[in-house]
């Protein structure tokens, strides 16, 4: 690695190598890489015209589409921080990591102006909107009178800069996550955290087949998020050209029809998504020339991954375990050393050690918290020093996850702290509950909840959305659980929903299920 790296050198670099080729694909656009290097060699040298540089933050909110690659890349070509937001955020979210993140320029699409205009008018330290596609007529109208306004046409004929010097240790990208827990905290991740991560997550996708002409690889992730990041990045480090093919957002029948129509060889999925497809007829799809499915961000359940690979034949599903604060993937399965429940070994350059509340390592086997040692892990959260220091100790990432490590470093992921549920003085994991629920022929989700009880605490609460056209009630759900699960443990009440609830990259959204029991304790307490 080098001294000073800007994560910037990387499209550079790859494009040095490979020369011009198809590099994404998008609403049915083919963009060339040497377009897509100009685009943003100029976009950078307009950021840096306007006064963004060194260590200022930009906000890039956005739907997967080319630009957000392009805006990354400019942003750090001018030594600025990308700021990466999800397109569904709420004017008040947005409000809120603009003001905390004190972040100088946005770049979004004209479809979100009505968001940005009620979040800007919060956040004074906003000075410039840079728009990726057409501004509406009277779209300045609505936008306060502070913000500098334009689209990346005006910008675009500046002339191109070069890339401004950033050292290992300068932030590259500050990434807000945990929303859904509370008010959402930036994640600094510098430009060595992001270079270690992607070359790890890189390398761990190496696969047999990926190994001639350019690697074509679907992508309905969100960009905006650490996993959609790193694989952007980690495009850019491979010694193969890559053509990145963008959905703009998860469909399966869309993502069906684009995997075939480019012979698409990898995608990155999260276990949700594979559920969803596994319900299409994916035999009428010619998928063969796909090797590899990137699985990761939640667990996988090893029946998803048996009835994947049986469905599918010539792909392997290669799931990776990490979160923001290791700068996503930490571990990940290798096809030939596959066990049950198992997220695979840390990949090169990851310690991993279980510790007890106490802090000391545990032995194989034991559950405790897993913790991480990398070069790839955060600096911190961003003006949050308390938290920070209590979430990396000695130069230890504490992951909030609960999990153990067998005697041949697999790591096996049991849960998070924040989600066990305590029953009468007993710890119920929710995942062990849903992964049995998951084994009832007619049930293709469970999320499982604690609701406050007087009596034990709290009561294990499932919700179950069943596979198309099955009608099992909750009674004999309930039935099923009591003999597959201890008597602790068993749901005493299980609700059937069409579609359980999912986060916007699409993980089980278990705070949402906690809203659905919240009511009826209320309703208990008031009626006493
Ligand atoms: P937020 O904190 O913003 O509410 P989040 O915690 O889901 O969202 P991420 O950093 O994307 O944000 O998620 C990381 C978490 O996802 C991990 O801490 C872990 O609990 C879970 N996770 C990721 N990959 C896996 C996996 N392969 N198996 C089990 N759990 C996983």
């Amino acid at each position: 690695i080098h001294h000073a790296l800007n994560l910037a050198l990387l499209p550079e670099t790859a494009y040095e190598r490979h020369g011009d080729h198809d590099a994404l694909v998008c609403d049915g656009r083919v963009h060339r890489f040497a377009q897509l290097q100009d685009r943003a060699a100029r976009i950078g040298g307009a950021l840096s015209l306007l006064g963004i540089g060194s260590g200022d933050r930009v906000v890039v909110l956005m739907a997967n589409r080319a630009e957000v690659s392009v805006a990354y890349n400019a942003i750090w070509r001018a030594g600025a921080v990308v700021t990466p937001v999800m397109f569904l955020v709420s004017p008040a979210e947005l409000t809120h990591i603009l003001t905390d993140s004190g972040a100088r320029a946005i770049i979004t699409a004209s479809g979100l102006l009505t968001t940005v205009a009620e979040a800007a008018a919060g956040a004074p330290e906003l000075r410039h909107l840079l728009v990726v596609d057409d501004l509406p007529q009277d779209a300045e109208a609505g936008l306060p009178h502070t913000l500098g306004v334009a689209t990346f046409a005006d910008i675009e004929a500046t002339d191109a800069a070069g890339i401004v010097t950033r050292t290992n240790e300068d932030l590259a990208a500050l990434l807000y996550t945990g929303g859904t827990t509370g008010r959402a905290k930036g994640v600094m991740l510098s430009h060595r955290n992001l270079y270690t991560c992607s070359l790890a997550a890189y390398q761990a996708g190496e696969a047999p087949g990926l190994t001639e002409g350019i690697t074509r690889t679907l992508i309905p992730l969100p960009l905006s998020h650490a996993y959609g990041l790193i694989v952007t990045l980690a495009g850019w480090q491979s010694t193969r050209p890559q053509l990145g093919v963008l959905q703009r957002w998860f469909d399966p029948a869309e993502w069906l029809a684009l995997a075939q129509e480019h012979a698409i060889q990898r995608t990155t999925l999260v276990p949700s998504m594979i559920q969803m497809l596994l319900g299409h007829p994916l035999e009428d799809t010619d998928l063969s020339a796909l090797r590899l499915v990137n699985s990761g961000g939640a667990p996988l359940p090893y029946e998803t991954r048996l009835a994947w690979e049986e469905r599918v034949p010539g792909s392997r599903i290669l799931e990776g375990y990490g979160l923001t604060e290791s700068g996503s993937v930490t571990s990940a399965t290798r096809p030939d050393a596959i066990r049950p429940g198992s997220v695979g070994q840390p990949l090169p350059g990851y310690c991993v050690e279980v510790r007890d509340d106490a802090g000391r390592a545990l032995p194989a086997a034991s559950d405790g918290e897993i913790c991480v040692r990398s070069a790839g892990i955060m600096r911190g959260y961003w003006h949050a020093p308390t938290l920070t220091s209590q979430t990396l100790r000695d130069g230890w990432l504490h992951t909030g996850d609960i999990g153990h490590l067998d005697k041949d470093g697999f790591l096996y992921v049991v849960d998070r702290k924040k989600d066990l549920i305590l029953r009468g003085g007993f710890n119920v994991f929710p995942r062990d509950v849903e992964d049995a629920l998951l084994t009832h022929p007619q049930v293709a989700q469970a999320g499982v909840v604690g609701r406050p009880d007087r009596r034990l605490g709290e009561e294990v609460v499932a919700f179950v959305a069943l596979h198309p056209g099955h009608r099992a009630e909750s009674a004999e759900l309930i039935a099923y659980a009591r003999d597959h699960l201890a008597a602790h443990k068993y749901p005493r009440e299980i609700r059937v929903l069409d579609q359980l609830p999912l986060t916007s990259v699409g993980k089980l959204d278990r705070n949402a299920l906690r809203t659905l029991v919240e009511p009826d304790r209320e309703a208990r307490e008031g009626a006493v």
